[in-house]
């Protein structure tokens, strides 16, 4: 199984791919996970992310597509992936698609969830209090300055992903305002193909 989930920062991305990795036993692979943790051990990547993510922009195409071409080739990722926070732009989906072409690899489906961006900001709040309740830190970018930006990249950039796999015809979209539990639901029925694709 090979995936793609699309949505907004604070859509719930996170979330179902951590159960998908459950589910199909695949590894979930999160760039901003992967760029934090280069940031945390202080890499050259990490070193040069580190003010672009603070701020809430897009890292450079470049590195993270050099990041997923790395990763998807480790022994974990040959049976299947679920690409969660990539691709970010178009020119990263070109590129994803060349990589996978390169490896005679066809993704199975791309799953954007839909959210109204007035519950965005209200959900990146309770994160915050969520994972301060939990004796966490809050994340640099969960700030209400740099959750603007974050939404204004996914609109500028990210959105027109959608339409570019709507194109190929393997976008489809779940509701990911309804509860946590249903958002799954909807997406196990798409992939058990038990319901035709959203038009
Ligand atoms: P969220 O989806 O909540 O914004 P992520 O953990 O996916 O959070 O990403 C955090 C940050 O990492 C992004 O704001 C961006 O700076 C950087 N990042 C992650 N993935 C990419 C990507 N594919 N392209 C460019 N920047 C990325």
């Amino acid at each position: 199984m090979r995936l793609i989930l699309l949505g907004p920062p604070g859509a719930g991305k996170g979330t179902q791919s951590g159960r998908l990795k459950e589910k199909y036993h695949i590894p979930q692979l999160s760039t901003g996970d992967m760029l934090r943790a280069a940031v945390e051990a202080r890499t050259p990547i990490g070193l040069k992310a580190k003010p672009i993510m603070t701020q809430g922009g897009l890292v450079p195409d470049e590195i993270v597509v050099g990041i997923i071409a790395e990763r998807i080739q480790e022994p974990d990722a040959k049976a299947g992936f679920i690409l969660d926070g990539f691709p970010r732009t178009v020119h990263q989906a070109e590129a994803l698609a060349q990589i996978l072409r390169s490896k005679n690899i066809n993704l199975d489906a791309v799953i954007e969830l839909k959210v109204d961006v007035a519950a965005l900001v209200a959900r990146m709040k309770q994160r915050i209090k969520d994972t301060l309740a939990n004796g966490g830190t809050a994340r640099a970018d969960d700030n209400p300055e740099a959750f603007k930006t974050r939404l204004s990249a996914y609109r500028e950039e990210t959105a027109p992903v959608s339409d570019f796999y709507a194109r190929l015809g393997l976008l489809k979209t779940v509701d990911g305002m309804a509860p946590v539990d249903c958002v799954t639901q909807s997406i196990d029925r798409i992939l058990e193909n038990r319901i035709p694709p959203a038009a």
